[in-house]
């Protein structure tokens, strides 16, 4: 299993999301196995937040391979279905970050008018720590709501025959090529041409 360490060095920094991703995952893999190393696990997700990117660190399921779905919807929910069985778990985020002091509101106030002051700054860190640590110590109860069973399998990456845009030359997978005056283009030529 991957460390939180190695998935704040794909992300670049730590943060609540980031961590709430890393919890979804863990719950993924416990649930339906095994890190996919092609695409015998797939994952919908339905956000492209910093959680995204702790999924595809521990769960392999990845934009390359193509068996990282997004489904922009903007919700907390993340899906994952083992191929070929079908078997399936979905996670919406239910946790909620504890309330604000009055304290807490009147700094990130000021942080968000743009004030860096070592108070502002230390107040804004504190905070983040706290909601990380929450999820961190959280249970699974008490950050998700969690279903579980068959789901409907998405279609498996498909690799396509390649053609030549004639506009500028550069290939083109052909389920993206597009007809224009009768001639092959790629869709950046289509909407200049
Ligand atoms: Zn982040
Ligand atoms: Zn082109």
């Amino acid at each position: 299993m991957k460390t939180l360490d190695q998935i704040v060095e794909f992300h670049g920094h730590i943060c609540p999301g980031l961590v709430l991703g890393y919890r979804v995952s863990m719950l993924a893999l416990k649930e339906l196995g095994e890190r996919a190393e092609d695409e015998e696990l797939v994952a919908i997700v339905e956000n492209n937040s910093c959680a995204v990117d702790a999924v595809q660190v521990m769960t392999g399921c990845t934009f390359g391979k193509g068996n990282l779905i997004f489904r922009d919807f903007g919700k907390q929910v993340y899906t994952f279905i083992k191929r070929p069985s079908g078997d399936g778990l979905r996670i919406a985020i239910t946790w909620e970050s504890p309330p604000e002091t009055g304290e807490e509101k009147k700094m990130w106030e000021k942080y968000m008018r743009g004030e860096r002051s070592d108070e502002v700054i230390k107040a804004v860190h504190d905070r983040k720590s706290r909601k990380i640590d929450a999820i961190l110590h959280a249970s699974d109860e008490g950050l998700f709501n969690i279903r579980k069973g068959k789901m409907d399998l998405p279609e498996e990456a498909e690799i396509y025959p390649s053609l030549r845009c004639v506009a500028c030359g550069e290939k083109v997978m052909e389920p993206r090529a597009r007809i224009k005056n009768g001639k092959i283009v790629c869709i950046p030529c289509q909407e200049i041409l």
